[in-house]
Order: structure tokens, then C-alpha cells, then sequence
């Protein structure tokens, strides 16, 4: 059975048919081209057909290419991955330049077969460069459908003549929010665009009458004197919108991404020369981006194992856990986000909090949420009413009968908590189970107050929760499999990508992160420039600055635990010279963006003006400044260390989670796929020498864990000796 079938209809037109075997959305692969090709050689040489339409068997046209092929192209291509790439990319233009052209004579641009695709729904990448390929494209009226190529949102660019046909559909003003930021409209949106050209009720009958209409099919780049909209990148006005997209790209990547910089390369390249010429060069890019390590580290972690994840690649076997009603104790900042996002999904939902005018201000939040998304048009009255409904705000325990999920979501403070477990559960009993959003305290120690720690859970979400799309769920000691799968099933339904790690100080995502900030403080000690501090950590690709981290998380919260953390680690405690910057700050009052005041400035309306220029009155900047490459390796070891002391301590147990809980979690250098993966980018070997260079200069809290130690000797790679393979994956 292939992917792919041919009906020719008594009136002429050729139904190419698009359903990939067992799969929910079609997607591409190398078979799938094959398959394609071989329909349209013969509906190209059918005297029969009049015309061709190409659709889907599914409510959806496609998602995309297999992303599991892509991330494996570069290893199955050959002795010279280079050239084998670049031929099979050549290969994939071919079919698609068939499809465009249809039989016209090449010269004349006479004769020649209409060819519509015709889209039910959603059409994402590949899904949209076949159609992009053909004469007319028309879609369903179908306002959930998704149309666009979102391929640099995992590492890519569209390589398959999709960058050069929409550039030139397009202009590249017009086409450069749609392939440098990903962005997918819906049907009507992608008809403003210009991206198709028809929106119906039945894209197949619309599909099939056009073909019979006698249209012209030749494109307008295949014509004699052709212009590119908006200019070609020699005239004035195309000038100034490269000069425009190459400074934005750069501004918003800071020229990490390789994906970015080749994609604007294909593009004016492209733009140079004649349409053939430019599926040359944008194949040589493509090849150039697949051959970079970062493509196939971010496809495997933003995709492939987000997904695995998702799918609940590590859950126990159990019953199926989906959540019913969910008991959320405070109503404060986390329990009001949990409240949303657990409504959302549909879920029953108990907010309580200790006065009843705190519980109807968590239940506020999400009425805020609701309003912002009918001012966007993206949320009806009735959808607001409905998710209102399913939430109970009380102060009332007893409306916590028959919740089967309990987020506890009270002060940091063990005692709070330990009071709360017990008056949760002398309602909801012992089988309920019981999960703490702890960002801090031991999950073993708070599931002491518990009358059964096997129901005892850590789900630690991140602020806001509406937004970051990780869970973090943390194991006690005593923590059984059926809690797990709870708090997995549950983190499905709430549609957020789950790790699970065991209990440790700051589990798994705080311990990276904290190092981080601190390292980032040490310096301002050291008398490093909070700039280069800042723009060292951006300029690799970190989403926020270590300084502008801690103003964003609040230098008082920095305090508690750095306190925290001495006194439980006593004459141990590493960090005394971060403590100093760090309470000199906070007895300034200078708390970070809440008290419009931190290492950077705020103006009257809370917008951070610039780093705050009196820090250097106190730590004055140093004659002397390292070099960038120095401070980025500070900063990222850091991180990256920690991470591989998790995995060594067994507080991670999968180096998929911590890759992806990394990105997700912290947006640790996502050019990179993830700390691990960025080991196996620079090598094991060369990690470990510039951990001992770092040692020596720095001290110890770079010393190279032994296990990094090992495979340097070794020569390994954490995805090959960690490599783990599931049913979801
Ligand atoms: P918050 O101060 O905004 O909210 C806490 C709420 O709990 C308040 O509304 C308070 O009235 C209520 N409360 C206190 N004692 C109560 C009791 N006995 N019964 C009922 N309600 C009670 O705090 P937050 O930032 O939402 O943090 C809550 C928890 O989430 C903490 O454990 C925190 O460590 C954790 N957490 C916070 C973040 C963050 O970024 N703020 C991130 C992850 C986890």
C-alpha cells in the first residue's frame, strides 16, 4: 500500500490522493516523493486527463516532512554527506519543478496539464511546498486549519523550493514573516497573505472545476520579464529590505541559529538569479544547514524527543490517570495559572485559598486571560463562561470531594504545607494524589505530612504557567508508579511537555539554572562589565542575561535561597562571594523589575531602561576585561556541569528530559539542542581539557565530573551511550 493514489474521473481530472498509511496527519517521506512522482508521469501522460488535482484522504492535508528522516538524512547520506544531501535535495526540486512546469514545452511555455492542490485543513511545511509548486491552491474554509512553514522553528528552512517560490510569490518583505519567524495563519489569513489564492467550502469541487477551465498555469517567474514584488535586492527598494531583514535576523538571533543566516542567504542569493539557479542555491544552503550539528541537535530535542515526552516515553505502566476534577490549593500567582490551564483543558477545577477574596482573584486570572483572547477575536463569550464555570473558587475544603489531582500551591514554607496536606486530605482521604508545585523544598521531607508518600508527587511548574510549556515532575523516595502516571496523564492534558526526575536539592531545572545567575553575579564581583556579563550570554544564544535573570526572578527570592541553601550546606557552601553582590543589592532595595529597580534600570511604566550604570560605584569594572569566548564558557559550563552531575547523581535518568527540560524550562541555548547535546556538538575531549583550563583559573566548581572525565578518555558521545529507545519514540 503506498501513501499515494491516482482516480481519474470520467470528466478528466486526475485526483491525486494523499493518506499516509497509520498515521493521523500525512507526512513525507523519501518513498512518499517516489510515489508522487510516479502519479504525475502518469497523469502528465494520460491523454484522458484534462487536469490534476492533489489532495488529502485526512480532514488535514499534511504536517510536514518526517522530521525522523531529516534528523538522520546527514548520517544515511552517504561517504560524502555533502554531495549525497545535495543530490537528494536536487532530487526532491526535480518532482516539485515537474509538478510547475506540467508539461509545458520550455521554450513557448505552451501546453502543459493544470495542477490544484486542493487543502481540507492544515498544510505545514512539505505540506505547503507541493502546493506552493502547483497552479492554484485552494483551501476549506476551515478556521482551525494551521498554513505555513514553520521549518525554522526547528533548526531548518524550507528546502524543498519553498523559500524560493514564496520570495518570489511574495517578495521577500512579504514572505519574510512567513519564513524567518514560522508563522501560520489560518485559511483566510493565508489568503491575505497571498500564500493561497482560494478559500471554499469544497476545495476539491473548486479544485476541479478550475483545472477544466482552460487557465493559464505558467508562473510568473517562468515568464519573460519577470520582477520580483517589492524589488529585487539591486534595486533601491529590495535594498533596503534586505538591509532590513538581515539587521532584524541578526537583532532577534544574535547569529546563532545557522538555520536563520542560511535561509536569508538562499533567499537573496536567490533573488540574484533565474528561478532554476535558485533551487541550485537554495539546495546548496540547505545542504550547508543540514550538515551543521545544531539542525540535527535541535530537530532531535525540539521535536523528536518533545514529543516522545509528550507521548509519555517514560511512564509506568498503568491505568489510564486522566484528571477529572483537580483540587487547586492558592489561589496565588502559580495556583492561578495551574487553575487556567487545568480549565482550559476542561478539567473541574476547586481553587481555594485562605481568605475568599484571594480565591476569586485567582479566578480573576483567568477571566483576564479569557477577555484578552475575545479582544483578539480568538475566544468567544460562551468559551469564557464555560472555562469560568468549571472553576469552584472557595475557601470551603469540603468542595474538594471527589477530586482525584490535588496541586498544592501555598507559600514556600514546610510547615504551610505540612498543615495543608493534612487538611486536604482529611477530605479527599489517601488515595487522592497529592502533588506539591515546590520549586525549593525536598519532595521526601513534605511527603512526611502525607498518610500515603506513594500518592506523594512534586508537579513543579514554571512562571507564567500559561506560557512555559514544561512540567517538571519530581519523584519523592517513596513516590509510586501510579503517582507518576497521574501527573504524566495529567501534564498531557494541560498540553505540556513533561521530564521526570528523582528529588534533590533544587531538582533538576533550578540547580542548572542557579549556577547560572551566580556565575553571571561572580563576575560583576570580579569586576567583568555587566555588559559583556549580558551580551556574552546572549550572543550564545541564552534568551536572558544571568543579571537580567535575576531581576526578572527577583533578587530578594535570591536571598531566601541563597540562605537557604548555606545553612543546609554549612562550611561546604561555594557561593559566598555571589552572597555579597547579591545582599548588598538587596539592602539597596534594588529587588529587581518588582521594585522597578535591580541590575538594570526600569522607567515609570516598568520597561527596562539599560543596566543600572551606579553598580560599577561598588564593584568597580576592572581594566582588565576577559574575552567573550571566556565569559561564555563560564556561564555555560555552569550550566552544563550541573546537568551532567544530575545525570552522574541519578537525579536525571534520561538525557532526552534534561536536553528538552533545559530548552523548555530555562531556554538553555536552543541552537544547540540542549546541554548534552552541546557536549556532543564541542566533544567530550575537548569539554573536559577546557573544564581542567577553567578549574585552574576559576576553581573548582568546574572540575570535570568524573563521568565526563570518562568519556573523554573514551572518546564517547552522550546520545550513544545514553541512547534510548521506547515505543513512543
Ligand atoms: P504566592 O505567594 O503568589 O501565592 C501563595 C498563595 O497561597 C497565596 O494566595 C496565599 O494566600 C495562599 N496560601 C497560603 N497559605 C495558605 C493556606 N494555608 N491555605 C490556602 N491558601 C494558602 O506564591 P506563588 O509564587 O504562587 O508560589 C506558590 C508555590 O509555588 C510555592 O511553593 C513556590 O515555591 C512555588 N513556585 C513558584 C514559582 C514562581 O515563579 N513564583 C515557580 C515555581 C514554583
Amino acid at each position: 500500500m503506498t501513501d499515494f493514489t491516482l482516480k481519474t474521473n470520467a470528466d478528466g481530472v486526475a485526483v491525486i490522493t494523499w493518506d499516509t498509511v497509520g498515521k493521523s496527519m500525512n507526512v513525507m517521506n523519501q518513498q512518499g516523493f517516489t510515489d508522487l512522482e510516479t502519479l504525475i508521469d502518469q497523469a502528465l501522460a494520460d491523454d484522458a486527463v484534462k487536469g490534476i488535482v492533489i489532495t488529502s484522504g485526512k480532514d488535514t492535508f499534511a504536517g510536514g516532512m518526517d522530521l525522523n528522516i531529516i534528523a538522520k538524512m546527514k548520517d544515511s547520506a552517504g561517504d560524502d554527506p555533502a554531495r549525497g544531501l545535495f543530490d537528494g535535495v536536487m532530487g526532491m526540486h526535480a518532482i516539485l519543478r515537474k509538478i510547475e512546469r506540467a508539461g509545458m514545452d520550455p521554450k513557448t511555455n505552451k501546453g502543459g496539464k493544470p495542477i490544484a492542490a486542493a487543502l481540507p485543513g492544515t498544510a505545514l511545511g512539505i505540506g505547503l511546498e507541493i502546493p506552493l509548486a502547483c497552479h492554484r491552491i485552494f483551501a476549506a474554509d476551515n478556521p482551525k486549519a494551521k498554513i505555513g512553514l514553520p521549518e525554522i522553528m526547528v533548526g531548518i528552512f524550507p528546502g524543498a523550493g519553498g523559500t524560493t517560490r514564496l520570495v518570489r510569490k511574495l517578495g521577500a518583505m512579504g514572505a519574510s514573516p512567513l519564513l524567518l519567524e514560522g508563522k501560520l495563519n489560518d485559511p483566510q489569513g493565508a489568503k491575505r497573505a497571498g500564500v493561497i489564492d482560494d478559500v471554499v467550502a469544497d476545495p476539491v469541487a473548486a479544485a476541479k472545476e478550475w483545472v477544466l477551465s482552460n487557465p493559464t498555469i505558467v508562473k510568473p517567474w517562468d515568464e519573460k520579464g519577470y520582477k520580483m514584488p517589492g524589488g529585487a535586492p539591486y534595486h533601491p527598494a529590495g535594498f533596503m529590505t534586505f538591509v532590513g531583514a538581515s539587521a532584524m535576523v541578526n537583532g532577534k538571533t544574535q547569529g546563532v541559529y545557522p538555520a536563520a543566516k542560511a535561509l536569508l542567504s538562499a533567499v537573496y542569493e536567490g533573488a540574484l538569479v533565474p528561478f532554476d539557479t535558485a533551487l541550485k542555491i537554495e539546495a546548496r544552503w540547505f545542504t550547508n544547514v543540514l550538515m551543521n550539528p545544531s539542525s540535527g541537535a535541535m530537530i532531535r530535542s525540539l521535536f523528536i524527543n518533545k514529543e516522545a515526552l509528550e507521548k509519555g516515553a517514560n511512564r509506568p505502566d498503568a491505568p489510564d490517570q486522566k484528571v477529572k476534577k483537580v483540587g487547586v490549593i492558592g489561589a496565588g500567582m502559580m495556583g492561578a495559572g495551574i487553575a487556567l490551564v487545568s480549565a482550559l483543558a476542561g478539567i473541574q477545577v476547586v481553587l481555594i485559598d485562605a481568605k475568599q477574596e484571594a480565591a476569586d482573584k485567582g479566578k480573576s486570572y483567568t477571566a483576564d486571560y479569557m477577555d484578552k483572547g475575545i479582544a483578539r477575536k480568538k475566544v468567544t463569550e460562551d468559551k469564557k463562561a464555560a472555562v469560568l464555570g468549571l472553576i469552584n473558587a472557595t475557601t470551603d475544603y469540603a468542595a474538594l470531594t471527589g477530586c482525584d489531582l490535588i496541586v498544592e500551591a501555598v507559600f514556600e514554607d514546610p510547615g504551610v504545607k505540612a498543615e495543608v496536606t493534612k487538611n486536604v486530605q482529611a477530605v479527599t482521604g489517601p488515595d487522592c494524589i497529592f502533588a506539591t508545585n515546590t520549586s525549593t523544598l525536598p519532595i521526601t521531607e513534605l511527603a512526611k505530612a502525607s498518610q500515603d508518600p506513594t500518592k506523594f508527587i512534586g508537579i513543579h511548574f514554571f512562571s507564567p504557567v500559561d506560557k512555559m510549556m514544561l512540567v517538571e515532575i519530581i519523584k519523592g523516595r517513596d513516590t509510586g508508579d501510579l503517582a507518576v502516571a497521574k501527573a504524566l496523564d495529567y501534564a498531557r492534558q494541560i498540553r505540556k511537555t513533561p521530564i521526570v526526575v528523582n528529588d534533590a536539592r533544587f531538582f533538576y531545572a533550578n540547580r542548572c539554572i542557579i549556577p547560572y545567575i551566580n556565575e553571571g553575579i561572580r563576575m560583576v564581583k570580579e569586576g567583568v562589565a555587566p555588559a559583556l556579563i549580558e551580551n556574552a550570554a546572549k550572543l550564545v544564544g541564552m534568551p536572558l542575561g544571568p543579571l537580567q535573570l535575576v531581576d526578572e526572578t527577583s533578587i530578594d527570592l535570591g536571598v531566601k535561597i541563597a540562605k537557604a541553601t548555606k545553612a543546609a550546606l554549612g562550611d561546604a557552601y561555594p557561593d559566598g562571594a555571589v552572597d555579597e553582590v547579591l545582599f548588598w543589592m538587596a539592602d539597596q532595595n534594588r529587588l529587581g523589575r518588582k521594585s522597578n529597580a535591580g541590575f538594570y534600570t526600569y522607567d515609570e511604566k516598568g520597561k527596562r531602561s539599560g543596566l543600572w550604570q551606579d553598580l560599577a560605584a561598588q564593584y568597580p569594572v576592572a581594566d582588565d576585561q576577559p574575552d567573550v569566548i571566556t565569559v561564555q564558557h563560564r556561564l555555560l559550563f555552569a550550566q552544563v556541569l550541573e546537568a551532567v552531575r544530575a545525570l552522574e547523581d541519578g537525579v536525571l535518568e534520561d538525557i532526552r528530559e534534561g536536553d528538552v527540560g533545559a530548552i523548555l524550562g530555562w531556554g538553555f541555548a536552543p541552537w544547540s539542542g540542549g546541554p548534552f547535546s552541546w557536549l556532543d556538538i564541542i566533544g567530550a575531549p575537548y569539554a573536559a581539557e577546557r573544564c581542567d583550563q577553567l578549574t585552574a583559573q576559576f576553581g573548582d566548581r568546574f572540575k570535570t565530573p568524573d563521568l565526563l572525565r570518562e568519556m573523554a578518555d573514551k572518546g564517547q558521545e552522550f546520545y550513544k551511550r545514553f541512547a534510548k529507545q521506547d515505543h513512543a519514540a
